[in-house]
């Protein structure tokens, strides 16, 4: 027996989004078409997560049915006529929809040739039984679930399944994936999942660089403890088909953890892939950067944050001046030495690369060029230098007013600083 759950999604989504997708059913009902909730925010509605990417699919036309929906609402239609697809932006959440299709796979990790299809063609080409299930939107069926393969069952029981045995060697960024979802839901992979994975690890050499960094963005932005994927991962034999050198000693986990707690309020994916690879070789931190595509911010902090590691012993030093450590670290990416500030276990280093961060790497004279020659400072190089003398001594706090400084400027030029 089908079972209706539509209290539960009623109670689940807020008002708006509720009357929206009732819309979209309607509208695909006067079309003679079925549109489905599906993926995601089905499961999160089971588990009480709150998950409001909502996507939509339609049998038939996804546009036709966006199109009618924006007509009677506020939303901002995009629409991708070539693929089937559409999205409705909303100011506080969005809408996708998308035509059902049926995915045809050639060869192992190329995308699949898409063809139009059923609910059900659509829903067998999803990676996991928790992320296969629907919704039906439709008037007479509002509320109906549909759960081809007991996702529903394995959510209670915690479990990551894949829908068929070639799954991962269809697409290995399940793998990925997989791994993503048993660390953020606290479920486990189902043994003959486990199995299967462990057995196509190597297919992840089928991926193309664009579609690992994709995934890679995803265990690093996405989730809350990226450590237990990679840990995990480890585990499984993954972190090594991903590269050699590639390990999780535990390090990473204290790290990661750390990293959390020293910046709040700043994306912590490049400070997390700098620890990833601290222990690295410029040449395989090479070989990390072209498989993974990585886009060259990342792949400098990267570079840097080995670099510096390298000379990080000449800042153990408890007595060095402010404008030595600022001269210093400068030629370095802030990343890179935030990663450094977690990585080190020296308390006078440390010290030393929170006080750039927070203090030096911003502390600039007021004085500029200008002020210097209006001072009667005569053009030429001795203003670059004079300026430099200035800003150490602002770094070294021996200036801290305007008035100081032009005194500084006035008796460098009497030749006694
Ligand atoms: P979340 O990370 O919270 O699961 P999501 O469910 O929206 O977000 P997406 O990565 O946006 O996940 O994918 C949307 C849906 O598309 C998934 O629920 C899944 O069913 C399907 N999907 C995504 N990637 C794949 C893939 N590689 N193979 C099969 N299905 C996939």
């Amino acid at each position: 027996m089908t079972e209706n759950v539509k209290p539960k999604l009623e109670t689940y989504l807020p008002p708006p989004i509720i009357a929206l997708v009732k819309h979209a059913g309607e509208r695909a009902s006067e079309l003679a078409m079925g549109v489905y909730l599906v993926g995601g925010v089905v499961r999160d509605m089971f588990l009480e997560r709150p998950n409001y990417d909502i996507d939509l699919v339609v049998e038939g036309d996804a546009v036709r049915v966006a199109h009618a929906l924006a007509n009677e609402s506020q939303g901002k239609l995009t629409t991708h006529s070539r693929f089937g697809s559409a999205n409705l932006r909303y100011p506080d959440f969005s809408i996708d929809l998308a035509t059902a299709r049926r995915e045809i796979y050639g060869r192992p990790g190329a995308l699949p040739t898409v063809k139009p299809g059923l609910l059900a063609d659509d829903l067998i080409r999803r990676d996991f039984s928790i992320n296969a299930m629907a919704i039906c939107l439709m008037p007479q069926r509002f509320g109906d679930l549909i759960d081809l393969y007991q996702g529903k069952q394995d959510l209670k029981r915690k479990l990551i399944r894949i829908l068929h045995p070639d799954s991962f060697v269809d697409d290995a960024t399940r793998i990925l994936r997989a791994l993503r979802y048993e660390q953020r839901l606290g479920f486990r992979l189902e043994a003959n999942t486990e199995v299967l994975l462990r057995r196509d690890v190597p297919m992840l050499g089928t991926i193309s660089s664009d579609r690992l960094r994709h995934e890679l963005y995803h265990m690093l932005m996405k989730e809350p403890k990226p450590e237990k994927v990679f840990t995990r991962a480890e585990e499984l034999g993954v972190l090594k088909q991903l590269h050699l050198s590639l390990k999780d000693n535990g390090w990473l986990d204290q790290k990661f953890a750390r990293t959390r707690r020293l910046y709040k309020h700043i994306s912590l994916a490049t400070v997390y892939l700098c620890l990833l690879v601290y222990d690295f070789n410029e040449t395989e931190l090479g070989q990390v950067i072209a498989r993974f595509n990585l886009p060259t911010t990342m792949a400098e902090a990267a570079r840097h944050a080995i670099r510096l590691k390298a000379k990080l012993h000449e800042l153990d030093e408890p007595k060095l001046k402010p404008s030595k450590i600022y001269r210093f670290l400068r030629p370095y990416s802030a990343q890179a030495i935030r990663a450094n500030l977690v990585a080190t276990e020296s308390p006078v280093i440390g010290e030393h690369l929170k006080l750039y961060l927070t203090k030096l790497s911003s502390a600039r004279p007021s004085l500029n060029g200008d002020d210097l020659l209006k001072m009667g400072i005569s053009a030429g190089p001795q203003v670059g230098e004079m300026l430099t003398a200035l800003h150490n001594a602002k770094l070294d706090g021996m200036v801290k007013t305007r008035k100081e400084e032009e005194e500084f400027v006035r008796s460098l030029r009497s030749g006694c600083p």
